[in-house]
């Protein structure tokens, strides 16, 4: 029978080798896609990497779990591309198209900092006629600007590497350039979003109009190198194969380790799994997938491999609460997970492609959440320093 490997060698700080995280995803998927939703009795195999990888974050990041204060705000759903997957976008002349105003942005802003918010976090579609004397990158440097001269304290994190893309093409810039010039004008860190998965086979169906998979490491080592923190992320349980998970994931490692190497000032703060939801994506990709909502089992066997294979690399992992609701989410935290994310607030995205999580959740149910595990919950800033005390009182 397949066994985890000994933790022993996973904790040295490396986690598993390629090989054997391969060999252990493709023994489990099968297994996992077949054991029902409200199993409580679990295959031993997928027993095993459950507790290893529990273990595993136990002896990596003890028994603390932490969420951010923040408001989500997707500025625009107009957007030049055809993702496969992609509910929310519009052409701009649909009756459901919209753009923010600047006004409205700092309206939401002012609300999410009256509610305590340390983080916004900002990304929208990509519209050509976002400018400002011709210029998009003037257009996202005079929003960013606005935001942060009216709440110099929040934090923004903003604008994924497709973005940064999109702007340096619009312009004619290089990438350093844009991640430059935003970050001086107030962008504090980037969403890691936009890698979908890593592989340009599996891209070249589901986002055939996005970066490639050598841009996106190009931009996220970018902006470590001009020291700008990212989050990295994953879209998984559409088409992909665990070839192309592994795949995905060695990418995200490296990115680290090249940072880390090379005494970069910024890096990847924390994986996110994000398991595709399709209820309502259009017609192709939801014939190729065959389920609408993520499934849950195949969902944490991935976020515990991903947990055993990163090791120390990325110590912080999140699930989607949007994605697979917040008993989900809490599941999570017994595969691997030490953190639940933010608030939110509001979120567009992945709420019109038909997911269940809801678009707000307040810290109270957070917390509730934490603790419902038995571990402690703690506020966090974005690139997870502690805030205020942390109460090891884990009565439910
Ligand atoms: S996923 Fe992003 S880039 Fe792709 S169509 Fe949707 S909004 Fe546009």
């Amino acid at each position: 029978m397949l066994r985890v490997p000994s933790l022993d060698n996973l904790l040295s700080g490396n986690g598993l080798e390629a090989s054997t995280a391969l060999t252990l995803l493709a023994s489990a998927m099968p297994v996992a896609e077949t054991v029902s939703p409200s199993a409580t009795d679990l295959p031993p195999l997928l027993r095993d990497i459950q507790a290893s990888a529990n273990q595993c974050r136990q002896q990596q990041v003890g028994e603390i779990v932490t969420y951010v204060i923040n408001r989500n705000i997707n500025f625009t759903n107009i957007c030049e591309q055809h993702c496969a997957f992609c509910a929310f976008r519009r052409e701009a002349i649909a009756p459901d198209a919209y753009w923010l105003t600047t006004e409205a942005i700092l309206r939401k802003t002012a609300e999410a900092v009256a509610q305590g918010a340390t983080e916004l976090c900002m990304q929208g579609g990509l519209n050509p006629a976002a400018k400002v004397r011709g210029s998009s990158l003037r257009y996202y440097q005079q929003l960013v600007r606005e935001i942060k001269t009216a709440f110099p304290q929040v934090h923004l994190h903003a604008f994924s590497p497709q973005e940064i893309q999109f702007i340096a093409r619009e312009d004619g810039h290089s990438y350093a350039e844009v991640i430059a010039t935003l970050h001086e004008t107030g962008v504090d860190s980037m969403p890691g979003t936009a890698a979908e998965v890593l592989v340009d086979a599996v891209r070249a169906k589901i986002c055939p109009e996005k970066l490639d998979t050598a841009t996106w490491i190009e931009i996220v080592g970018t902006a470590h190198r001009l020291g700008v923190w990212t989050t990295s992320t994953m879209l998984c349980g559409h088409i992909e194969t665990p070839q192309d998970q592994i795949a995905h994931l060695q990418h995200l490692k490296e990115l680290q380790r090249t940072a880390l190497d090379k005494g970069y000032p910024g890096r990847i703060s924390e994986f996110i799994l994000l398991p595709y939801v399709g209820e309502h994506a259009p017609r192709a990709m939801r014939q190729w997938v065959g389920h609408p909502q993520p499934r849950l089992w195949p969902t944490l066997v991935l976020t515990a491999v991903a947990r055993l294979f990163l090791g120390q690399w990325i110590p912080n992992h999140q699930p989607s609460w949007v994605k697979l609701g917040l008993a989900g989410a809490t599941m999570a935290l017994h595969w691997g997970c030490n953190d639940l994310g933010g608030t939110l607030m509001e979120e567009h995205i992945t709420s019109v492609a038909g997911a269940r999580g809801g678009t707000a959740l307040g810290v109270a149910d957070l917390e509730a959440a934490i603790r419902s595990v038995g571990r402690t919950p703690c506020q966090r800033t974005t690139l997870y320093h502690h805030l205020g005390e942390v109460h090891y009182d884990n009565a439910v």
